[in-house]
This record gives structure tokens, C-alpha cells and sequence, in this order.
């Protein structure tokens, strides 16, 4: 079970680990985007940052909905609106809890990825962040299923969302700036796949 609490020292440390990773995220959407993903994340997660101390003793959802306004609202970029869907729609589907278990964090994962499938008219296999999203929820609802032992689904969603990092080198961006590069995409992880399994990777190395 993971409480209020906990998801806030989470988000927190998702905020410092992009933070170091800002270079890197900017530096891959240098090579097939306008190189400011990095930056657009630090900013909004900068903002998260400061709305967490008021977050303290409020609901599971009511936490994620805020950090989805906040990267709504303080993000210009494509991923703004996108990872803020993501958390507003995770934030709705978790609902008023203070305590959530692996099957919550499916159902929020499940809702967020459907946020960004709305959001950005994307599917899988367009190089984008859901080419690591997607494949971790499979790995982890499979996973849960099978053994409801969540440390270890997510161990193995970590996996698939860097094997979904190793594909989007594999094919060519069709949505967002990098669809402009057409076949020049070819070769290049995309950045938002890349952020996105930070985040997992961070989530898991709390869990
Ligand atoms: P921008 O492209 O506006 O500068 P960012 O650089 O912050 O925004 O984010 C780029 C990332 O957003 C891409 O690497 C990709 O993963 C993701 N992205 C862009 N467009 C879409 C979309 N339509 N659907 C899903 N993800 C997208
Ligand atoms: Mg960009
Ligand atoms: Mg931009």
C-alpha cells in the first residue's frame, strides 16, 4: 500500500531526478525536436515542487489532479498538456483515497494513458512517450495479474518501457515536431519516452 504521503515524496523525487536528467532530456529533442523538453519538464515539475507542502493530508486524487493543472498550466510545450492530462485523468480515476495498492496504480496508468492517446490523437508506434507507456502497462497488468506482486510487475514495466525507448530508435516520429523530420527521425530515442520512464523508474525505486 502506498499512502498520500508517500505519492508526494514520489512526485518530489520525480521533480529532482528531471532535473538532472534536464541536459539529456533537452540534448535528444536538440537531435529531432526544438530541444527544450528537458526544460519544459523542469519547469512544470519546479511548479509541482512548490504546490506539494500545501498537497500534505489531501486525497491520492486530489494530489495527482493538481500536479495535472499545474503542467497544464505552467508547461508550454507539447508534453505539457499531455503529462497533465495524464495525471489529472490518473488523479480521477484513483478518486478520494489515501491509500492505494497495484490494482489503483492500474487504473490510474490505464486512464492516463487513454488521456494521452486522447489528448494527442496518438497511438503506439507513432515515437512518442506512450511507446514506453504503453508497453509497461501491458508488462505490469500481466505481471500483477498473474503474481499480485506489484514491486515486481513494476520491476518489469521499468523493462519494457526501456525496450519501448530501444524501439522508438527503430521508427519514424509521426506525431509532434519530430514528424517533421520524417525519415531523419530514424535512429533517435524520443525524448518523451525517455521522461516517461524516469518517472516509472523513479516510482519503482520508491515502491
Ligand atoms: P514540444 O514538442 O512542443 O517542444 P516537448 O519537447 O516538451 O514539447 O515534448 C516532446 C515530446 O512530446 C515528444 O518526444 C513526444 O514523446 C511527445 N509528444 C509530442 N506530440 C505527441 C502526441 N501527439 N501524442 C503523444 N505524445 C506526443
Ligand atoms: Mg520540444
Ligand atoms: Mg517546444
Amino acid at each position: 500500500m502506498t499512502d498520500s504521503n508517500k505519492v508526494i515524496e514520489i512526485l518530489k523525487q520525480i521533480g529532482e531526478q528531471i532535473q538532472m536528467e534536464k541536459d539529456f532530456l533537452t540534448e535528444l529533442d536538440n537531435v529531432i525536436g526544438d530541444g527544450d523538453h528537458g526544460i519544459n519538464m523542469a519547469r512544470g515539475f519546479k511548479e509541482v515542487e512548490k504546490k506539494l507542502a500545501d498537497l500534505s493530508g489531501k486525497d491520492i486524487g486530489s494530489i495527482l489532479k493538481t500536479v495535472g493543472m499545474t503542467l497544464v498550466s505552467t508547461v508550454g510545450g507539447a508534453s505539457g498538456p499531455l503529462y497533465g492530462t495524464a495525471f489529472m485523468r490518473a488523479g480521477s480515476a484513483i478518486g478520494a483515497k489515501t491509500e492505494m495498492d497495484g490494482g489503483d496504480f492500474i487504473i490510474g496508468m490505464e486512464a492516463a494513458i487513454s488521456g494521452i492517446e486522447m489528448r494527442g490523437k496518438a497511438h503506439e508506434g507513432e515515437k512518442t512517450m506512450l511507446d514506453a507507456l504503453i508497453p509497461a502497462l501491458n508488462a505490469i497488468k500481466k505481471s500483477y495479474e498473474e503474481n499480485n506482486d506489484f514491486k515486481a510487475a513494476l520491476t518489469l514495466g521499468v523493462e519494457a518501457a526501456e525496450k519501448g525507448i530501444e524501439y522508438t530508435k527503430t521508427i519514424i516520429a509521426t506525431k509532434g515536431r519530430a514528424s517533421y523530420l520524417g525519415e531523419r527521425s530514424l535512429g533517435h530515442q524520443d525524448p518523451g519516452a525517455t521522461s516517461a520512464c524516469l518517472m516509472l523508474k523513479v516510482i519503482n525505486s520508491m515502491i
